[in-house]
């Protein structure tokens, strides 16, 4: 008399721990008894006992054949960088990657500043009206905001208006003099520049781009007056761009300074002794950035009260600066992500 139930335990257990649970079927025991049906006295009887313990069999051998393919996959170190089972990214080679000169240059500026006394503080990418115009002393429905043409959300800031992609870094103005308020109190000045990624709704070509870069600079403190300005200024120019430059400022309008001031520098390449500069069209001059002293409402705006501190402001574009100094002809190299270009840098 055959004992199925041991058979089965036995059989059942080969498959449990067989990396090739299937060869189970073939196994002798089973061959056995396939020929033991012939002679069985019940061979109906007999004949489904067999088939029973097969159908066990078979489901045993699938559930063991998904758990081994499971195990099939090689192992995931899930501390690794990338998934260590597929094929390694090609990596560009670092010898033939180069710093973009936009952030180049700002490391530059930046260490200039910095030996000067001045902090840098970082800008936005989106503002709400009250850092863009309001605090800067442009009120609501002031035309000067129209010289200020960017993009704006969908989204809108607490006042219901929409936010701004900011046209200049002197959004943050408001927010740094706040900031570095208490130096005031302890005698020190407020010596911030704050360059940055800007946005402008232009026509583009050679000389406007969409996105671009300006340093703010921002100066409080007992008795600051346009001469400190104006020295300042000259002297980051002068070690920007490694000579003596003469400087020349005229009267100008900007909402958020009183005087203003529209500051040109002596060409650093012709000097005016070459009628076809591309730099300065052989005027020997180039208007560079708008300048001025802080308008006492904006001083206000950031708690600093106007008849003890002055201050000066300052917004330079960092694309000008930089084409000047490398004699690059077109804006629009800078963002066009142009390998020959950026590798010349
Ligand atoms: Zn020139």
């Amino acid at each position: 008399m055959t004992d199925f139930a041991a058979l089965e335990t036995e059989l059942l257990a080969r498959v449990e721990t067989s990396d090739q649970p299937r060869s189970v079927l073939r196994a002798p025991e089973l061959k056995q008894l396939y020929a033991q049906i012939r002679d069985a006295d019940d061979k109906a009887a007999f004949g489904a006992s067999v088939n029973q313990l097969k159908q066990s069999l078979e489901s045993a051998i699938t559930v063991r054949e998904d758990m081994l393919a499971q195990l099939d996959r090689a192992p995931i170190d899930v501390t690794a960088p990338m998934d260590v089972n597929a094929p390694l990214p090609q990596l560009a080679p670092a010898a033939r990657g180069s710093i973009h000169p936009i952030s180049r240059e700002i490391a530059y500026i930046v260490d200039i500043f910095q030996r000067m006394g001045y902090v840098a503080e970082s800008s936005r990418e989106i503002d709400d009206q009250y850092h863009v115009f309001e605090s800067l002393n442009f009120p609501k429905g002031h035309p000067a905001r129209d010289d200020y043409d960017t993009f704006m959300t969908v989204e809108q800031d607490a006042d219901g208006e929409p936010l701004i992609a900011p046209a200049h870094t002197s959004t943050m103005q408001n927010r740094v003099m706040k900031k570095y308020r208490d130096s005031l109190d302890h005698g020190e000045a407020i010596a911030a520049i704050v360059p940055d990624r800007v946005f402008r709704n232009e026509d583009l070509d050679a000389r406007h781009e969409h996105t671009f870069y300006q340093v703010e600079g921002i100066y409080v403190a007992r008795g600051v007056h346009a001469g400190m300005l104006i020295a300042t200024l000259q002297t980051f120019l002068e070690e920007y761009y490694g000579q003596k430059l003469d400087v020349r400022v005229n009267p100008f309008y900007f909402p958020f300074t009183e005087p203003s001031f529209e500051f040109a520098l002596s060409c650093p390449f012709c000097a005016g002794e070459n009628d076809s500069c591309k730099v300065c069209s052989g005027e020997g001059w180039v208007e560079l950035l708008g300048c001025g002293m802080i308008h006492p409402n904006v001083l206000r705006a950031a708690d600093i009260d106007p008849t003890e501190y002055t201050g000066f402001a300052f917004g330079c574009g960092i694309d000008r600066l930089i084409m000047m100094k490398h004699q690059i002809e077109d804006v629009r190299h800078f963002e066009s992500a142009k390998l020959d270009f950026l590798r010349q840098f």
